[in-house]
């Protein structure tokens, strides 16, 4: 065999691999409730065996693979697990997974739309659709992300750029004052990172104080806004969150959009995993006010279950996305520039992720999500009405699909009891801060988990008292 046939197999070759692949993953997916949901490898053998891979000698295909996948399984917390009510990563639907091979097999480069004029179009279509259903007026647009980081980094260059036509060419030295932008203190902690790498400075966000719900407090909102306007600031922003990741909190939206307005402020809401609300007509409400939004975060790789890697940044503003990320290069491909988008957000090349909600919300329909996010608040309830029952104190009054606990007093310190979970290998929880305070938090992120994951869960707690 010729190295470029290594890289470029024939068509024989490539379809017995493809084949073997299949079936191995397959037999990963059949098998891995019987493993252990969180890694049980020796990390040191591990990486002495890595340390002998120094690529001087070409290897057979299939056994890199065997290597990487035998690793893999006994080497990461498993989302795909049922046993796992992990953070907001999900364990993927299949649709998404299938778009992911049909992506990388037809490789799009959708970066400019005469290129992959299709993939530019299938994309544009499920975000007009997902901002219509999160009830953006007509003609909103934006584009997926690499997740909810560069979503919420999108929104602040914008709402940078509509508040000041010289921070294109000067960056932060054009405002008059130091920029200020707010969130809550249970936000997302990216926008520190977001607004260093925008040039304002990590001073610039003002984290609001919540008030003991995880919610943001409006009084303390104005209040901040006021005292800096007098001390000669400029507020830029707000961003409420809707569905806080150690809780599942919603700021008030509508208290924080009447602020916004009245300031003359953007308005963004992060809802990075709450998001997926919006397919369920029984708890859309729980996102009420988020249709008033200059812009939104919505992760496809959260409750909607894509594999890792896709986000949406949604926005009534599309001009100022224009705007935001203009630049001409003489060896692009010139086309229909208003959709090209190298020239909209801040990714170049850019990878076809779009498909994997267009074929998962259109193999599901909107009612297969619906299903599928009220199935896991319901899994939530169970675990709440269990563990209460057992003296254990549920915290958070979220509607959503996470519960934040304390043990029962006299039962130990809550990391014990997260502790021996992990180590137990049969479920996974984590350990967050919420108001202050550690918490156990579970998340229902697996759309295979059923009541009887929820009440080994239980049992595994109630077991751990002793
Ligand atoms: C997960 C999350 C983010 C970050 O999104 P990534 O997809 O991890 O980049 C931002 N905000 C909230 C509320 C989140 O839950």
């Amino acid at each position: 065999m010729t190295i470029n046939q290594i890289l470029f197999p024939t068509a024989q070759t490539r379809q017995a691999i493809d084949d073997r692949l299949s079936h191995k993953l397959e037999d990963m997916r059949k098998y891995i409730g019987e493993r252990s949901v969180s890694p049980n490898i020796d990390l040191d053998k591990f990486r002495q065996s890595l340390m002998s891979q120094t690529f001087d000698q070409p290897e057979d295909l299939n056994r890199l693979m065997d290597w990487v996948m035998e690793n893999l399984a006994h080497g990461m917390v498993h989302m795909t697990h049922p046993g796992c009510f992990g953070l907001f990563n999900p364990s993927p639907a299949f649709p998404a997974e299938c778009a992911d091979r049909i992506a990388s097999a037809f490789n799009p480069q959708i970066c400019v739309w005469s290129h992959a004029p299709v993939a530019v179009e299938i994309e544009k279509h499920v975000i007009a659709q997902i901002a219509h259903r999160a009830g953006l007026p007509e003609g909103s647009g934006g584009h997926f992300t690499s997740g909810g980081a560069e979503a919420n980094n999108t929104a602040v260059i914008c709402a940078l750029t509509a508040a000041e036509p010289n921070y294109a060419e000067q960056g932060a030295r054009a405002f008059a004052g130091q920029p200020r932008l707010y969130v809550s203190a249970e936000s997302h902690l990216a926008w520190l990172k977001i607004a260093h790498m925008t040039g304002i400075g990590r001073e610039a966000v003002r984290l609001i104080e919540t008030d003991g719900q995880g919610q943001m407090n409006v009084q303390a909102l104005e209040q901040a806004i006021k005292t800096d306007v007098a001390s000669g600031d400029i507020p830029i922003m707000i961003a409420a969150t809707a569905g806080t990741t150690n809780a599942g909190m919603v700021d008030p939206l509508h208290a924080c959009a009447d602020i916004a307005e009245h300031h003359a402020l953007w308005y963004h809401v992060d809802a990075a995993w709450g998001g997926a609300l919006i397919a369920s007509a029984k708890y859309r409400s729980v996102l009420d006010g988020i249709e008033r939004t200059d812009s939104i975060t919505i992760d496809a790789h959260k409750w909607f279950a894509t594999t890792m890697g896709a986000g949406m940044f949604l926005t009534q503003h599309t001009p100022v996305l224009a705007e935001a990320f203009r630049v001409a290069a003489s060896y692009m491909p010139s086309s229909n520039v208003v959709d090209d988008l190298y020239v909209n957000s801040i990714q170049w090349s850019r990878r076809f992720v779009g498909l994997r909600l267009f074929l998962s919300l259109g193999a599901a329909g909107w009612s297969g999500y619906a299903a599928h996010v009220e199935n896991s608040i319901d899994l939530i309830d169970r675990l709440i009405e269990k563990l209460t029952r057992a003296g254990w104190k549920h915290v958070n009054n979220s509607q959503m699909a996470v519960a934040c606990f304390t043990p029962p007093t006299g039962a130990g310190p809550v990391e014990d009891h997260v502790e021996r979970i992990v180590a137990n290998g049969q479920s996974w929880v984590s350990i967050a801060r919420f108001e202050g305070r550690a918490v156990m938090r579970a998340c229902v992120t697996n759309g295979r988990t059923t009541k009887t994951d929820v009440d080994q869960l239980v049992r595994l707690l109630i077991e751990s008292k002793s």
